[in-house]
């Protein structure tokens, strides 16, 4: 069975709009990119004294799919059969057999 794994959780920043940002200087240049590393450097070393500079905060992460049994990266082969361990194939092949249609009572997992 597939399960959807959240991964890498972390605070983002998003930092104010620096004063040298002006509408003639906005290119994505060298320049401009040292220019957002030492802001952003900038805001580290505040948020270690104290929180100031950024507009806003939130909690991110990565998500990817993960098989239930072995965790392992959820990948399927052309058919839709999951191939990472034989657990997940049986369950899938247990799943593509042709039984009548049960009601929605088997309704565990
Ligand atoms: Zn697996």
């Amino acid at each position: 069975m597939k399960i959807h794994a959240m991964e890498n959780f972390r605070v983002v920043i998003i930092p104010d709009e620096p004063w040298w940002l002006s509408k003639d200087n906005l290119g994505m240049t060298q320049e401009n990119f040292g220019k957002w590393s030492r802001a952003c450097m900038e805001i580290i070393e505040q948020i270690k004294r104290h929180v100031d500079g950024f507009t806003d905060i939130y909690l991110d992460h990565d998500s990817r799919e993960i098989c239930s049994f072995c965790e392992g990266t959820w990948e399927e082969d052309d058919k839709g059969c999951p191939v990472c361990c034989q657990r997940a194939v049986d369950k899938w092949e247990e799943a593509q057999s042709p039984e009548e249609p049960k009601e929605a009572t088997d309704a565990k997992e």
